[in-house]
């Protein structure tokens, strides 16, 4: 066995109204929070939950609800700005993966601030805001991750930024509040975290515990993705919650690879949902994989119970119909694919042209 590390320190509640039966678990981390949030939260019951576990603490907050999907460098210091005014001390972060990574990048840009030109250079120092995590779609797992990924108009592409005191302190995860997440929704974010458990195990970072990780959250996910495109239960909403938890304890290890390397073009240029992106990509990687013989294949279609086509098919039924990207588009986003990280972390790096292949299989109406 090779030699491995393993960290993910962030303490996970899970289970039906964990925010208020553990919120006594906020006083820890300061005394004023900014809750870091999309609009929806107020709706689905999230930010009722955490005002209300905060007033019985004793502890006062402060609203960012502005936080865009994608967010973006100024989202970001907008939220700086206004946990300074208000003197907040911690974060709370109440939303889909999008107000979460903007909650790790203002807590981390709140003690160690940098100009626009390097916020993506990396080298940040382990030095954040504490923060709790609330996660209200079932996909990015980014309450278990050290992961902020914000949009880089520079690159014109999504780049990640990283330090292990971006994973959350506290995590509170219920399924009740996916309740009433649109179809849309639930689908893009089932196949972000199918995406995360597939590509942790296709990565060279994978290591024997992502692997395990990874392998009981597709036996988990899998049976369910076919499901999420119905009005689903509150025990399948938790199984996709738990599922998408597990995928993000993976990539906190492996990260993640080609795929999602790919997928950041889709959603900049064409504002494809991040988790459609990646199952976009997903079949054509698979194959690609099967020719290669790329061992973690098997390993993966057996944690699903299902073979190479039965996986294709399943995914291909939930894209539906594809949009119309033009093929010298499609050229361009592997050009630009080909110098991502992501690429080299992939247990077989696919050249320019291969990318290509994945990306003109993922809109078949296109002719080179
Ligand atoms: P999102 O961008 O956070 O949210 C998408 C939409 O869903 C928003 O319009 C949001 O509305 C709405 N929404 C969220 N929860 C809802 C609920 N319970 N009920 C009804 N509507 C709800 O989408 P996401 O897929 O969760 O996150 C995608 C982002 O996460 C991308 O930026 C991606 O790059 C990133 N990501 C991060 C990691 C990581 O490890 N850090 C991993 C994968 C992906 P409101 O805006 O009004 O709330
Ligand atoms: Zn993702």
């Amino acid at each position: 066995m090779n030699a491995f590390a393993y960290y993910m320190p962030t303490e996970v509640f899970f289970g039906r109204d964990c925010v208020i039966q553990q919120g006594a678990r906020l006083k820890e981390l300061g005394s004023h929070a900014l809750i870091v949030t999309g609009r929806s939260s107020a709706k689905n019951g999230a930010l009722g939950d955490v005002l209300a576990a905060l007033e019985a603490n004793g502890q006062t907050a402060t609203v960012f609800d502005r936080v865009m999907p994608n967010p973006t460098v100024a989202c970001v210091r907008e939220g700086v700005a206004l946990l300074r005014a208000a003197g907040a001390d911690f974060i709370v972060a109440a939303g889909g993966g999008s107000p979460m990574d903007a909650a790790k990048a203002i807590a981390t840009l709140a003690v160690q601030d940098r100009p626009d030109g390097e916020i993506f250079a990396g080298g940040y120092a382990a030095e954040a805001l504490p923060m709790a995590h609330i996660p209200t779609t079932a996909g990015t797992g980014s309450e278990v991750t050290p992961y902020a990924i914000l949009t880089n108009d520079e690159k014109q592409t999504k780049t990640s930024i990283t330090s292990p005191a971006m994973f959350p302190r506290l995590a509170f995860l219920d399924g009740k509040y996916m309740e009433h997440l649109p179809v849309a929704s639930t689908v893009n974010t089932a196949l972000d975290a199918f995406s995360h458990a597939v590509e942790g195990m296709l990565s060279r970072r994978a290591t024997p515990v992502s692997d395990a990780l990874a392998m009981e959250s597709l036996r988990v996910l899998y049976p369910l993705l076919s499901r999420t495109a119905g009005a689903l239960t509150l025990a399948e909403r938790d199984g996709l919650l738990y599922g998408s938890m597990l995928a993000g304890m993976t990539i906190a290890q492996s990260g993640t690879t080609a795929v999602h390397g790919m997928g950041y073009y889709l959603t900049y240029f064409y504002n494809i949902d991040h988790g459609r992106a990646n199952g976009l990509l997903l079949p054509g990687a698979l194959r690609l994989c099967e020719k290669k013989g790329v061992d973690a294949l098997g390993r993966i279609l057996s944690a699903c119970g299902d073979t190479l086509d039965g996986v294709c098919s399943v995914l291909d039924t939930l894209l539906g119909k594809r949009e119309d990207i033009p093929a010298e588009r499609l050229a361009d986003f592997a050009r630009r694919a080909m110098g991502n990280k992501n690429i080299r972390k992939s247990a077989y790096e696919p050249t320019e042209e291969e990318v290509l292949g994945i990306y003109m299989g993922a809109f078949p109406g296109q002719k080179s």
